[in-house]
C-alpha cells in the first residue's frame, strides 16, 4: 500500500498531466484554425503523449492500491501571437513539469518509497528530450524569422510526425 502523501503527490501529478495534455489540444486546435496542420499535427500527438503520461501514473497508483482522484482541469490559454510563441509556451511548461518531476523525486526519497522512485526514472529522462525538442524547435522557427517559405516547410516536416506509445505503457 502506498503512503497517503506519495498517494495525493501522484493525484496532483495525474492532474497536471491532463491540463498538458489540454494546453497541447488547444494548440493544435490554434494551429489548425490558421491552417497550420503540420504543427497542429505536432501538438496533436504532444496531447496523447501527456494523456499517456497521466496514464501511466495512474496505472502505477492502482498498481500501489492507491486511490485515483481525478479533480477539474483548470481552463487552458487559447492564444499564441505565432508558432514561435507557441513553441516558448511549450518550453517554459515543460520546464515546470521538470521540477514537478524533480519534487516527486525528492517526496519519494523523503518517504523512502523507492519504487515510485524508479518509477519517475523514466519520467525525469522524458522530460530532458521535451526541453530538447522544443528548444530545437524554438531555435529553427529563429532562423526562419519572417520567411513565409521556410515555415511552410516546417510545417511540412512535423505533420509527418507520429504517435508512438511511450514504454511504459506499451509494456503494460
Ligand atoms: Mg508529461
Amino acid at each position: 500500500m502506498i503512503n497517503r502523501k506519495i498517494e495525493d503527490a501522484l493525484n496532483a501529478q495525474i492532474n497536471a498531466e491532463f491540463w498538458s495534455a489540454y494546453l497541447y489540444l488547444s494548440m493544435a486546435m490554434k494551429f489548425e484554425a490558421e491552417g497550420r496542420a503540420g504543427i497542429a499535427n505536432w501538438f496533436r500527438i504532444q496531447f496523447k503523449e501527456e494523456q499517456a503520461h497521466a496514464e501511466i501514473f495512474i496505472n502505477y497508483l492502482v498498481q500501489r492500491g492507491g486511490r485515483v482522484i481525478l479533480k477539474a482541469i483548470d481552463a487552458v490559454p487559447t492564444e499564441w501571437d505565432s508558432p514561435l510563441a507557441a513553441f516558448e509556451a511549450t518550453l517554459a511548461h515543460e520546464e515546470k513539469v521538470t521540477a514537478m518531476i524533480n519534487n516527486l523525486y525528492a517526496i519519494a526519497e523523503a518517504e523512502h518509497d523507492y519504487a515510485t522512485r524508479g518509477k519517475l526514472d523514466w519520467f525525469v529522462a522524458e522530460q530532458v528530450e521535451e526541453e530538447e525538442t522544443a528548444q530545437g524547435l524554438i531555435d529553427r522557427l529563429k532562423l526562419i524569422g519572417e520567411d513565409g517559405l521556410a515555415l511552410y516547410m516546417l510545417d511540412q516536416e512535423l505533420a509527418q510526425r507520429v504517435y508512438n506509445v511511450p514504454s511504459p505503457l506499451a509494456q503494460a
